[in-house]
């Protein structure tokens, strides 16, 4: 048995019986687990009340190797509420995108350190109150960063298959199942590709390396948001072979194109 304190992340809770709860966390050192709360609504409990989404917080909880049984909460206290997030709805939509992404991407105990430095980092970036027209940036820099950390970067700079880099093209085609951008060489038909502006495909590279609180000023032209958007919106269709639930309530523009063109409706 072993006593394990660390950085964790919010992301689900359940009741379980009268008085108890199951949490979902990110944990820096322990990647995504699931813990036995006893006693949540216990006044002055160490365990810190009921678990609030999104909060970040330490937790000590004994870890038994070789054990099936879910290892119980000992001790948790909140170090970030967000409070700046939680005032407004469309950054707490953008911060349920995190968690829905992690609970998507992330395979449960799997420790990926890295991850929990960028999901602190959005929601950090959240919690300052970008203006409307930065949160886009905010949440590519996350999504870019999230599939290169899950091990689903794209190839965005040459053909995913032959290599050869676009010249001077303004579009280029993009094929999700490959995994990146398609020269017309490579290219078997046009199902389930979708063009992509050269400067959008620039925007992917460069936002994945940075650090989303340092994009929360970063407002990008119009056509490119919705590029990139698209972009994300098809590969994580793709990679979680359905759309994601929070992914088109945070952005107008990616809710009237879905409406629009890509998705006819039915009759
Ligand atoms: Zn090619």
């Amino acid at each position: 048995m072993g006593r394990v304190t660390t950085q964790a992340l919010a992301l689900r809770r359940t009741p379980f019986g009268e008085t108890s709860q199951i949490a979902e966390f990110l944990t820096r050192s322990e990647g995504r687990i699931s813990l036995i709360i006893k006693g949540v609504h216990r006044e002055r409990s160490r365990k810190g009340g009921s678990v609030d989404l999104l909060d970040e917080c330490v937790v000590t909880y004994w870890s038994r190797r070789n054990s099936r049984a879910m290892p119980q909460l000992s001790e948790r206290r909140v170090t970030s509420h967000h409070p700046g997030m939680r005032r407004r709805r469309d950054l707490l939509l953008a911060g349920q995108y995190l968690v829905e992404l992690l609970r998507s991407v992330v395979p449960e105990g799997q420790r990926v350190p890295g991850v929990f430095e960028l999901s602190s980092a959005y929601l950090a970036a959240l919690d300052g109150g970008p203006e409307p027209a930065a949160l886009p940036t905010v949440v590519f820099a996350l999504e870019g960063a999230m599939l290169r950390m899950a091990g689903f970067e794209p190839v965005l700079d040459r053909c995913v298959a032959c290599g050869r880099r676009p010249q001077g093209h303004r579009v280029v085609r993009c094929d999700p199942q490959q995994g990146g951008i398609v020269c017309s060489a490579c290219r078997d038909g046009e199902r389930g590709t979708f063009d992509l502006s050269s400067v959008a495909a620039e925007t992917i590279l460069r936002l994945a390396g940075q650090d989303p609180r340092r994009m929360t000023q970063t407002i990008l032209p119009p056509d490119t948001a919705r590029d990139v958007r698209r972009f994300f919106d098809r590969t994580f269709v793709h990679l979680l072979e359905r759309r994601p639930r929070c992914l088109l309530l945070p952005f107008e523009f990616n809710a009237a194109e879905s409406r629009g063109a890509r998705e006819p409706a039915r009759t």
